[in-house]
């Protein structure tokens, strides 16, 4: 194949390749369909090339184009070609940063030892100094393992899955604890031993609702990843099935799903919401609400923590109102510094989804027909409250 062709058929591997899904938007279609807008660890953004070194694998995860046995068209770039194609990019200004996975072709370690060459290449010979998320595939070997740290500004490894049942019925050749877990554990080892390593720290992803698993068990094992491995983001890929493989009868997720859980998962890391905090959010099938935001279901469940005082309230306390986020509270935190808050004008003018939060805030002055609002917010649950689980145990 030519490498027009062979370009075509790896970054559109990438493209539906959960294994490479990062949670990159893609830029444009054409002509550049393979440039991706990827959020930076440290914010920002850059275009980043995204691309499978190949897509030859003898893995057969059922929600994955490029499970082995499936009838699609089979290409791989050699490390020389691909670190020329990238740099080609680079030079023309088009992307600023690679995002390198690929499918396990044959063996692990093997696939590895040609992605790090890929990214040796960009390193010593081309002296990229440039942004670089490189894939760590299931089942490497630590010095692999060691040396994508040494290269790459990020890491991961895709779960998939959050428990070992829930991998089998997707993957008969997965293994969670040895070929998933213990890669994770060894970037969390070497990170500490040396600070300077993969600066952007480690990442990984799940394919949401492929496995028949439910929210609680994603968000338990997502919890457990942040506390115990140190991940720095967790993806999710909602399930969509592919032609001629056996999940191909399945309904796809809901994409609302997906978004469901990225909002409780910000409310983990970003507002600092414990897990028990975020259990009230699941209903009594362990799942979401697609119907209402997780942050409201949690406010509506703690009703005796409500009406917030905005003049008194902690940082913490203003967090847990709907409608008010992080740069929100340090905006009312500032501003009452200066003067007290007196009206619901003052709040929109902070960018303050007044909507929202009137229910669950007062202040002194606030008009009756506001005050109204609060006494109806309570609205019938539609769920019943179900023992807050412990996390211990999730990845022991
Ligand atoms: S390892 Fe699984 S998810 Fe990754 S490319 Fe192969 S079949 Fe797809």
């Amino acid at each position: 194949m030519e490498i027009q062709d062979r370009l075509e058929t790896l970054v559109e591997a990438a493209r539906f390749d959960v294994c490479s899904y990062s949670g990159v938007r893609e830029v444009s279609r054409a002509p550049a369909r393979f440039i991706f807008r990827a959020a930076l660890p440290g914010g920002g953004s850059i275009c980043l090339f995204k691309i499978l070194l190949t897509n030859v694998c003898t893995n057969d995860c059922a929600y994955c184009v490029n499970q082995v046995g499936r009838d699609v068209r089979r290409t791989s770039f050699l490390p020389e070609e691909l670190a020329k194609v990238f740099m080609q990019l680079h030079s023309k200004k088009m992307v600023q940063g690679l995002f390198l996975s690929s499918g396990v072709a044959g063996n692990a370690s093997r696939t590895m030892e040609s992605m790090i060459k890929t990214v040796e290449i960009l390193r010593y010979r081309y002296k990229f100094p440039g942004y670089i998320h490189l894939k760590i595939l299931p089942g490497a070997s630590f010095d692999y393992v060691a040396e994508a740290c040494k290269l790459a500004n990020r890491v991961s490894v895709n779960i998939e899955a959050p428990t070992t049942e829930h991998l089998a019925k997707i993957s008969s050749q997965k293994d969670l604890y040895q070929g998933i877990l213990e890669p994770m554990r060894w970037v969390k080892k070497l990170k500490a031993a040396n600070e300077r390593l993969v600066p952007g720290g480690q990442t990984t992803q799940f394919v949401v609702g492929a496995a028949g698993e439910t929210d609680r068990d994603i968000l338990h094992t997502s919890s457990a990843l942040y506390n115990e491995l140190e991940l720095r983001r967790i993806y999710f890929s909602a399930f969509r099935p592919v032609r001629n493989s056996p999940l191909e009868g399945q309904r796809p997720t809901p994409p609302l799903r997906e978004h469901r859980l990225y909002q409780t998962d910000w409310l983990l890391r970003v507002y600092g919401f414990t897990p028990g905090e975020v259990e009230l959010a699941l209903g009594k099938t362990g799942n979401l609400s697609l119907g209402r935001d997780p942050k409201l279901v949690i406010a509506q469940k703690q009703s005796w923590l409500y009406p917030v005082d905005v003049n008194t309230a902690s940082y913490d306390e203003l967090l847990r109102v709907p409608g008010i986020g992080p740069t929100s509270a340090k905006r009312i935190i500032e501003t009452r510094r200066d003067h007290s808050i007196y009206s619901v004008e003052q709040l929109r003018k902070m960018r303050i989804s007044v909507r929202k939060a009137v229910p669950y805030i007062w202040f002194r002055g606030m008009l009756a027909t506001e005050k109204e609002k609060q006494l109806s917010f309570m609205h019938e649950l539609d769920d019943l409250e179900e023992p807050t689980p412990t996390l211990a145990g999730v990845l022991s």
